[in-house]
């Protein structure tokens, strides 16, 4: 019923997103005339916030409504509203729930329009009142609950209320919020338990599942988040999601790192003065992440200023694409039809995208997974067959639920989850391509040296694009921290952004000069200009064609000592891009990747196929394979692994492996397959004593027989813990080589989370404790004759390089892209004065001082 009198509407007519949008429900509108707010329904009060501007009542049949007075109230801070009722209460139809001064919200809102929605999930909204004027106590609409999942998604403080309830509110300290990446890791982890788990913030709630959902809830950094689990194994889940935001705020501190290509951010490229520097310049409103930069120099007549997303400098002909729209017919042909052909789209789409995820770098495979991630998500799923259900065509419900969830992002005031945007737009159109049987072209013809101009461009029309006649690209809109600058910077190519309008002016054809770096575009170069930009690109293609040159010989310190630079791998792709940067071998390829994000473990022969591929694309060199490292903070749908108090210190590394021995037999298997026999070699993590070395051995042993192999592979342990650290002599009686895990190492050692962001600062791989853990390491692994490899971060720390060359290290395993510039500070350092410091550094008291004396010591080598 309808709770005070009004003008009834349809949600339309909101004027907000994510109402109009309905993302929190399908429902109605009253645009008020009193300030009295009625219970519309018996029931039993879910949430009614301070501020008094909204109630949630739960009806009987677990059917749940929410009454939204006006839109932008909550900013009142309560002024203006009188609760009557407080949570839990049980109220009946007509009993006073808020009453509020009308004149006074009317004046502090953006409107008076009050939506009132219904919020579970699956309700059906019958016989609507029609647009109109409407009393208190007529019959707004009927729900038709059938279908509605019990379990409130709305937070209540009375645990009581629930069989299992577990729940939690946690300050976000992501930087950036709940964008993309930590949703889509939540929403995983969410899936991989057996409870339904809600996550609330700013008054809204959404399934734990919905990465659409998690995003639209606008959580930032200093926001509160209510996680809430219910039924058997609600504790396991709160851990689950709470072990999802650890993992998050770790990745947001490894991404807040600069990439080594990126040039370091000036002052005016960081956050809001980059915006604002942006609109000075005329360039629309485009967000600026770390690393990129803004333009250094105005724009002069013939040129247009932009942002940088992607360095680099080009000329070539700028080249337009045209987004083709997809049409789609409104009326479908058959509720259950247009479902089955909307499950075959997407499961075509969800094929080919998997196929395509290893094809590409981390930040390909990244992207692509956020996308898969959107093609599964239940709440644009259930939008979209709520249409179908409604009669209208696959195409034409998928689009609408998209769009709606655009529109919702899109509403939301953050540009990082505003330009996710994109991210659904081109999972739209993955998926209307499939239904029409077509799929996106991976090639798109493009003439030589072509300057991709547009308004914005999807992440796959990026990589459909021929990258070796691409450019550069000049974006008029876009937004740097979107998934295709990120791509952009990853694949190399030149990238402006927020260029403006008049870019749209600039002739197809026409020869300009994208200058990435300067955040500029010429778009009517003189032929002099022309002919100085063409010398700048040959010149800058041959430094960094003879940077590459010399990476590609083997590494060795100035005085002859011979130093292996590897490289740490997660796909054949990231093998083939270090080939490319110089890599003598794989460091470190960490397996996870194959076993997390799914549902069932990956069979021998899927290892086999994943890792020889790996193997090919090193072409002979040599590949140590780590062992699967999960358990604890990374936990397998598959495998039955507790909740941990404390997972870091739990179930993980060759513990896990110990415990599942058929899993850890599979893997071994399908390792020693890998051909060349001789390329491969072993490696544990997360070792603590010779026992486990021992049992991994014989394992070993016993399928070097079952294989019929020759030799022994080669078998190395991980020092990560201060404990393999210190008796690492005892270790080496089983293992030819160790491998110096400097992340894990660093964190058991300082008693410091290593994802930690208070601490982030303080958890420093130079810290002389760490660094007595390295000393003592190597000198075992010399007194033995066998190698020491360093593959945690710090190797490519080039601070560290010479204190670890100097305590005895002789591999240094590192990300690709580290390695040219490695190598040339390798070829730069003599040995022994390397040991000389590496002493010093081992007498002094912490981190700091430590970088402080490399260097001062380095700058006195430069006068
Ligand atoms: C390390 O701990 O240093 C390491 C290389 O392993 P990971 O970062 O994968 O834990
Ligand atoms: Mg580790």
């Amino acid at each position: 019923m309808a709770p005070f009198a009004g003008w009834c509407a349809a949600l339309d007519e909101v004027p907000d997103e994510v109402f109009a949008g309905r993302m929190l429900g399908d429902g109605l509108a009253i645009d008020p005339t009193d300030g009295v707010v009625l219970a519309p329904c018996d029931g039993e009060i879910l949430n009614l916030p301070a501020s008094g501007h909204a109630v949630s009542i739960r009806a009987p049949h677990g059917i749940e409504v929410l009454i939204h007075i006006g839109i932008d109230t909550v900013r009142l801070g309560g002024k203006g509203f009188d609760a009557r009722v407080k949570r839990g209460a049980r109220v009946k139809f007509g009993d006073e729930l808020i009453r509020f001064d009308l004149d006074l919200v009317a004046r502090g809102a953006k409107s008076l329009m009050t939506p009132i929605v219904v919020t579970s999930e699956g309700a059906v909204l019958k016989n609507r009142r029609a647009p109109g004027s409407i009393r208190a106590g007529e019959v707004l609409f009927l729900i038709d609950g059938a279908a509605v999942r019990p379990g409130s998604p709305l937070p209540t403080q009375t645990a009581a209320q629930s069989a299992v309830r577990a729940q939690q509110a946690v300050v976000i300290a992501l930087a950036q919020g709940l964008h993309a990446r930590p949703a889509a890791l939540l929403a995983r982890r969410a899936k991989g338990v057996g409870t339904s788990i809600t996550l609330g913030a700013h008054g809204r709630t959404t399934d734990a599942r919905s990465v659409v959902g998690i995003m639209a809830l606008g959580v930032r950094c200093g926001d509160e988040l209510l996680i809430q689990a219910d039924g058997d194994g609600a504790q396991q889940a709160l851990s689950q999601i709470l072990a999802g935001l650890e993992e998050a705020q770790r990745i947001d501190l490894a991404h807040a790192s600069v990439p080594a290509n990126m040039p370091a951010p000036t002052n005016a490229s960081a956050g809001a003065n980059a915006s604002a520097a942006a609109n000075a310049s005329g360039a629309p409103n485009t967000t600026v992440p770390a690393g990129a930069s803004v333009t250094t120099r105005a724009a002069r007549s013939g040129e247009m200023a932009g942002i940088c997303a992607s360095p680099g400098f080009a000329v070539g002909r700028a080249t337009r694409i045209e987004r083709r729209e997809i049409e789609v017919a409104e009326q479908g042909r058959g509720a259950a039809h247009e479902q089955i052909e909307l499950d075959r789209a997407r499961s075509n789409v969800r094929l080919r995208l998997e196929r395509v995820r290893n094809t590409g770098g981390a930040e390909r495979q990244d992207i692509i997974g956020a996308h898969l991630e959107f093609l599964d998500d239940p709440t644009l799923n259930e939008s979209a067959g709520e249409l179908i259900a409604n009669g209208k065509s696959a195409g034409y419900a998928w689009r609408n639920a998209t769009r709606r969830s655009i529109a919702a992002l899109q509403a939301l005031d953050d540009s990082r989850l505003r330009e996710r945007a994109d991210d659904l737009l081109d999972v739209e159109a993955h998926v209307l391509l499939a239904l029409a049987g077509e799929a996106r072209p991976m090639h798109l013809p493009l003439p030589e040296h072509a300057i991709l101009i547009a308004d914005d461009l999807l992440p796959s029309e990026l990589t459909a694009l021929d990258r070796r006649r691409l450019a550069a690209i000049a974006l008029s809109g876009g937004g740097a921290t979107s998934h295709v600058a990120i791509l952009a910077a990853a694949m190399q190519i030149p990238m402006l952004i927020g260029v403006g309008p008049l870019l749209r002016g600039v002739p197809d054809g026409q020869t300009i000069i994208v200058d990435a770096d300067n955040g500029l575009l010429q778009y009517e170069p003189t032929p002099d200009a022309v002919a100085r930009a063409r010398v700048n690109v040959e010149a800058r293609l041959a430094r960094s064609a003879a940077l590459r040159a010399a990476a590609a010989r083997d590494a060795q310190s100035l005085d002859g000592t011979r130093i292996e630079v590897f490289a740490n791998l997660g796909s054949t792709a990231d093998a083939i891009a270090a080939v490319e940067n110089g890599a003598e071998g794989c460091g470190l390829l960490r397996t996870e990747f194959l076993f997390i994000d799914r549902a069932t473990a990956p069979a021998e022969d899927e290892q086999l196929t994943a890792y020889q591929s790996i193997a090919n694309a090193l072409g002979g060199r040599p590949m140590i394979l780590r062992m699967m490292d999960v358990g604890g903070d990374k936990p397998l749908p598959y495998l039955p692994l507790p909740a941990e108090a404390n997972p870091a210190l739990g179930m993980r590394g060759v513990r896990t492996a110990l415990a599942h021995p058929a899993l850890m037999r599979a893997q071994l298997r399908a390792a020693m397959r890998v051909r060349p026999a001789g390329i491969m070699r072993l490696l544990i993590p997360m070792v603590t004593d010779l026992a486990e070395i021992l049992a991994v051995r014989k394992v070993i042993d016993s399928l070097t027989a079952e294989l019929k192999l020759e030799a022994r592979i080669s078998l190395g342990a991980m020092i990560e813990t201060p404990a393999a650290a210190l008796t690492a002599a005892a270790l080496l009686r089983e293992v030819d080589f160790l491998s110096i895990g400097s992340n894990d190492l660093t964190q058991y050692t300082l008693a410091m989370d290593r994802g930690h962001t208070e601490l982030a600062r303080r958890t420093d791989a130079l810290h002389p404790a760490v660094l007595q853990m390295v000393a003592a390491a190597a000198r075992a692994g010399t007194a033995a004759g066998k190698l020491v490899a360093v593959c945690g971060g710090v190797a490519a720390d080039h601070t560290a390089v010479p204190i670890l060359l100097g305590l005895g290290v002789r591999e240094l395993s590192v990300v690709p892209t580290a390695i040219p510039a490695l190598k040339r500070q390798i070829g730069a350092l003599r040995i022994a004065d390397c040991e000389d410091l590496a002493q010093r550094c081992l007498t002094l008291s912490s981190a700091a001082e430590v970088r402080d004396l490399v260097e001062r010591l380095a700058g006195h080598a430069g006068d």
